[in-house]
């Protein structure tokens, strides 16, 4: 695959309705960077993605207050930063800084409402005690859980180690879509933060893109779970596995078998549910997929 084309998959991996492309000035006489910016169809849960013509312009960005680096894209000659858009922010017009050391350009960015549906699931007691806890060893064990895939995801390598589009992770049927407004035994529980795929217990399971596995453990919540490090702060997980096949420090490629669907954790029957994360934000893992 040639260079171009490459940055073009990095480019291309959104839904990238429209690239609006910017010009910005540097210092030098008759010299210009250009900045493409898939601001066109921003919604909720989505990647805003900025890439730059060349590399050594542009530092920084924020967007709605919170920082954001570019990483060199060392294959392309350009830098490029990855902004993940929460299914929690409010739809509406939102700042986008982006900065260098001569270099400074604000655009409004429309923030569009998410097509997110509504999930009601009903489960026993013991089940509704995993995400609604009021055993204190539970309690405990769900905070320790917490704090270990927080700082799994906590640092990523700096270097981007997935190549093209990501693939689905299992063949099957998706029951919960990503964003879903998650209703337990009648009660508003979350977001839904990733893709559930129904399964045949034992199905296996694929990485989704080259990465380095982070975790393999047994959560309370999300069963028998895997999270990978793709680089570049964007991480995968996989969660109520029946067996898993990898330990943290493997690497993996695309496609390789990573485990099994099952019924693990907080589940209600076998199937896997497969998240992405950038910069520790939900995003819809679809985002990573060729449309
Ligand atoms: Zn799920």
């Amino acid at each position: 695959m040639s260079n171009e084309h490459l940055l073009h998959r990095s480019l291309l991996l959104i839904s990238i309705v429209l690239i609006i492309t910017y010009l910005i000035p540097v210092p030098a006489p008759g010299e210009s960077t250009t900045l493409f910016i898939n601001a066109g169809e921003i919604k909720q849960g989505e990647l805003l993605i900025i890439s730059t013509g060349e590399s050594g312009i542009v530092k920084k960005a924020i967007f709605n207050n919170v920082e954001y680096g570019f990483y060199q894209d060392k294959e392309n000659g350009t830098d490029i930063c990855l902004i993940p858009v929460s299914y929690w922010l409010d739809p509406g017009t939102y700042r986008l800084e982006i900065m260098g050391d001569k270099v400074k350009i604000k655009r409004e960015i429309q923030v569009l409402p998410g097509a997110f549906v509504e999930s009601r699931i009903t489960v026993d007691s013991t089940q509704e005690e995993l995400i609604r806890p009021e055993n204190e060893e539970t309690i405990g064990r769900k905070e320790m859980n917490n704090q270990l895939i927080k700082e799994t995801r906590s640092k990523s390598n700096p270097e981007k180690i997935w190549q093209g589009n990501f693939i689905w992770p299992v063949e099957g049927t998706i029951t919960t879509s990503f964003g879903a407004t998650r209703y337990v035994n009648g009660i508003l529980n979350n977001r839904h933060s990733g893709i559930d795929i129904a399964a045949p217990r034992g199905t296996e399971v694929k990485a989704a893109g080259n990465g380095i596995v982070k975790l393999s453990a047994e959560l309370l919540v999300t069963g028998n779970t895997i999270i990978i490090d793709h680089g570049w702060n964007v991480f995968s997980s996989y969660c109520h596995l029946d067996r898993l096949n990898v330990k943290s420090g493997d690497t993996v490629k695309k496609g390789d078998i990573i485990g099994t669907v099952g019924s693990t954790g907080f589940s209600t029957g076998p199937h896997l549910h497969w998240a992405v994360t950038v910069h520790g934000v939900f995003v819809n893992p679809e985002e990573f997929l060729d449309k």
